[in-house]
């Protein structure tokens, strides 16, 4: 157990450098389509310009915000973008109570700014940050395998 954590911190490690280096093309980070799916619960789904589909889960996107008091407590913490706190699992377990947005404003042309239903809407969720934490079925399974 302990060895296994070890190599995945590692891994993680490598993935958030690839994160900050990587440049991406500007249809990569172009939305040509944005469902949010508020009234479903769901979670958010964007169609790129180079035809990439990506999807988040609201719950996934809050725990991957990327405001300044969220960023710092991860890196304190080692959490990658989306993970779930260890203290949260629990909570969730026990009130169910699931995580969506009450609010989603377009910023300009560049990002997505949600008010989620804990109160927290500080996090500006640009085009590029999201392109990059993509969670469809294609680039997970690319993030795992490394
Ligand atoms: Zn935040
Ligand atoms: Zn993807």
């Amino acid at each position: 157990m302990s060895h296994e954590g070890i190599r995945i911190v590692r891994g993680e490690e490598a993935r958030r450098q690839e994160m900050l280096e990587e440049k991406l093309p500007a249809d990569a980070v172009t939305p040509k389509k944005v469902r949010v799916m508020k009234t479903e619960g769901t979670g958010v789904e964007i169609d790129w310009k180079d035809g990439h589909q990506s999807k988040w889960s609201f719950a996934w996107l809050r725990n991957a915000c990327p405001c300044a008091t969220c960023h710092e407590e991860r890196e304190r913490t080692g959490r990658m973008p989306g993970e779930v706190r260890p203290k949260e699992q629990k909570l969730f377990m026990m009130y169910e109570a699931p995580v969506r947005p009450l609010e989603v404003t377009p910023i300009g042309k560049y990002a997505l700014k949600f008010q989620w239903n804990d109160g927290h809407d500080s996090g500006i969720y640009a085009w590029d940050y999201l392109r990059r934490v993509c969670q469809c079925d294609v680039c997970l399974e690319q993030s795992d395998s490394e």
